[in-house]
């Protein structure tokens, strides 16, 4: 297991590691994202996409709980389990099918949320919210 904390002091701080970090993924990697509401989860996802060269706008969906983005034959997947309750809703919109593609690369809001779905092979990234414009980010890899 490998572990990091950084700090950043504002949103582009944030965005911008998140964009440096993409280029380290691969095909099959499961992000799990925590925190709580405001913590910055979304805005690392925005830097995310931007490094994977996804132009589209990246959104805190609302009702939406995955959006789907295709980056050359792979699919980058952003899933928001805020609103979930039960297992039952990750199932019937197939986020166990998307878990198990390896062409997906899926970042995951709210990822406690996904209960025994959870891989074991995963990256969890926990946001912490300090002061002002200062968020913790720390990043466990497991393999
Ligand atoms: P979450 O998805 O965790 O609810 P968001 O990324 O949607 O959080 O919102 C984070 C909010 O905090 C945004 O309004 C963003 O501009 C603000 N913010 C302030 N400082 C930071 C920072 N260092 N990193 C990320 N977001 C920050
Ligand atoms: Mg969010």
């Amino acid at each position: 297991m490998k572990n990091n904390i950084i700090l950043t002091k504002n949103p582009a701080e944030t965005k911008k590691f998140a964009e440096n970090f993409s280029k380290s993924l691969k095909e099959g990697d499961i992000l799990c994202l925590y925190g709580n509401l405001g913590s910055g989860k979304t805005t690392f996802v925005q830097g995310l996409a931007k490094g994977l060269g996804i132009k589209k706008r990246i959104f805190s969906p609302t009702f939406i709980i995955v959006r789907s983005y295709k980056i050359d034959d792979r699919n980058f997947y952003h899933i928001d389990l805020y609103r979930t309750q039960a297992k039952q809703d990750l199932l019937g919109v197939g986020i166990d099918e998307i878990l198990k593609d390896n062409k997906n690369i899926v970042c995951v809001e709210w990822a406690e949320k996904l209960f025994d779905l959870i891989p074991r092979k995963r990256m969890d990234i926990k946001f912490k919210y300090l002061r002002n414009d200062e968020r913790e980010i720390g990043i466990k890899t497991y393999d």
